[in-house]
């Protein structure tokens, strides 16, 4: 499969807490465990997802972090069952926070899920490698507070669990203060109107624009960062925060071309393997010297001929056999290659008279084998003198007039396909001894 099942993706170390605890387990879970998100187990055996924005918002309103969890809020969590893939999750993670708990077929926790987690299974090599962060860096505003802003005054830009703010001395950023941040600072019960230099976390880390969507992934992944600082190399300015979800978007977009080229490709194998499966049909069942059918062809079709006489016993057909007369002489007078244009010829000329649900075989050698359904005994009689007659007409190059000899049956109810060409081969005979260049019916 070309996706992961989604239990493959999922965080499974993941800190959970049960909705009667007070805000403050929660908060303590958090720090300790080093998460920004905790899950919130309910009593109806549901889950749901408290985040670090959350629990910011939650300490500015009301100070009191000891109500229920319950009671102060958290967000549902959509369940996706184990053993689906990511296609199947996707509409999970439309939620605003992009979580999603992965359960097993009890509904027991199994783990949680994330854009997050589906970006860190995307292998780097199948993302843009030349596309830079320059090409991301659309429509976002970055988020800046001077160096003295209270800290409070800054935890309030923390909604989204990715925002961040900047912190800035002059036009220089010099440190950032993010949701992971808000955590430690609740927890440590830091005053709120202090300056958020105290603070932030130091040293800024940027990244220039020409880092490449791969190398962006490779260094979320290896510093454990949630968002990349992009600053500009000519002047080192700040101009943008790339989020993994911005990122998630490019692979999303990559998920999406290779299906497309993948369908074009499958298309094109499944179109070249049928005309091929239809070239070697067609090959297998005719003559390669004269595109006439072959015996195997033939066979299979009296076959189908004689099932269709059982079901419809009114309805007559007949087979012809013909052997062209005195053939050795012309490969003994004019070579074998005159020899094999006088059956190509024959072909030619009989296929002529024939309709298009009548089968022309060649039966081997200089003789050959006409299917004509829906045909009695004094049609097929008439059938074999036309051709007989139009072989004898024919004026071979060099070789000049031929013949053939005919042997007519119509099918008899009940019999086989040998008994039936077996009195068509006795009657071809009959037209030997006979003289030649004429019909003779079974
Ligand atoms: P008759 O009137 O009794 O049928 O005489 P005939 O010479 O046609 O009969 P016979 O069966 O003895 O000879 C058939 C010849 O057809 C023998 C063989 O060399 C020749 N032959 C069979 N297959 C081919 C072929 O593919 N190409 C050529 N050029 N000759 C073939
Ligand atoms: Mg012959
Ligand atoms: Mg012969």
């Amino acid at each position: 499969m070309f996706f992961p099942p989604i239990e493959e993706l999922a965080t499974t170390d993941i800190v959970s807490v049960r909705e009667q605890l007070p805000l403050s387990m929660a908060l303590q879970q958090m720090s300790q465990g080093r998460v920004r998100t905790i899950v919130v187990e309910n009593e109806a055996g549901g889950y749901g997802l408290l985040t670090a924005s959350d629990l910011v918002r939650l300490r500015l309103e009301q100070p009191d972090l000891d109500i229920p969890i319950r009671d102060a809020g958290y967000h549902a969590l959509p369940c996706v069952t184990k053993g689906n893939n990511i296609l199947d999750a996707l509409d999970a993670l439309e939620t605003p926070h992009g979580y999603a708990a992965v359960v097993d077929e009890a509904g027991g926790l199994c783990g949680i899920v994330s854009n997050t987690d589906i970006l860190g299974s995307l292998d780097p090599n199948l993302m843009l490698q030349r596309q830079c962060l320059r090409d991301l860096l659309r429509r976002h505003v970055i988020k800046k507070a001077p160096h003295d802003t209270p800290l409070g005054e800054v935890l309030i830009h923390l909604v989204e669990p990715d925002d961040a703010v900047i912190v800035a001395e002059g036009d220089k950023g010099v440190g950032i203060v993010t949701t992971y941040d808000a955590i430690r600072l609740l927890h440590d019960r830091a005053a709120l109107g202090d300056p958020v230099s105290r603070h932030m976390s130091t040293p800024l880390h940027t990244v220039t624009f020409d880092l490449t969507v791969s190398e962006a992934v490779a260094t979320l992944r290896e510093k454990h960062f949630k968002r990349l600082v992009v600053e500009d190399p000519a002047n080192g300015d700040i101009v943008g925060i790339i989020t993994q979800k911005d990122l998630i978007g490019v692979a999303y977009s990559r998920w999406v071309d290779l299906i497309r080229h993948h369908a074009l490709e499958l298309h094109e194998i499944i179109r070249v393997l049928e005309s091929k499966t239809a070239q070697l049909e067609q090959a297998a069942a005719t003559d390669p010297l004269t595109g006439a059918a072959n015996r195997a062809r033939f066979e299979e079709l009296l076959h189908t001929e004689m099932r269709r006489h059982d079901r419809v016993p009114d309805l007559p057909f007949s087979v012809l056999l013909f052997d062209i007369d005195s053939f050795k002489r012309v490969n003994d007078t004019w070579g074998h290659n005159q020899g094999d244009a006088v059956l190509k010829g024959v072909v030619q000329h009989v296929r002529g008279q024939l309709r298009s649900i009548d089968t022309l075989a060649r039966w081997g050698g200089e003789e050959f084998a006409v299917l004509l359904p829906q045909t009695g005994a004094a049609e097929a009689r008439v059938v074999a003198e036309k051709i007989r007659r139009t072989i004898e007409a024919v004026e071979f190059a060099q070789v000049g007039r031929m013949s053939a000899s005919f042997g007519v049956a119509m099918y008899q109810t009940g019999e086989t396909g040998p008994a039936l060409l077996g009195r068509a081969d006795d009657a071809l005979y009959r037209a030997k001894r006979n003289g030649r260049n004429r019909v003779e019916q079974a």
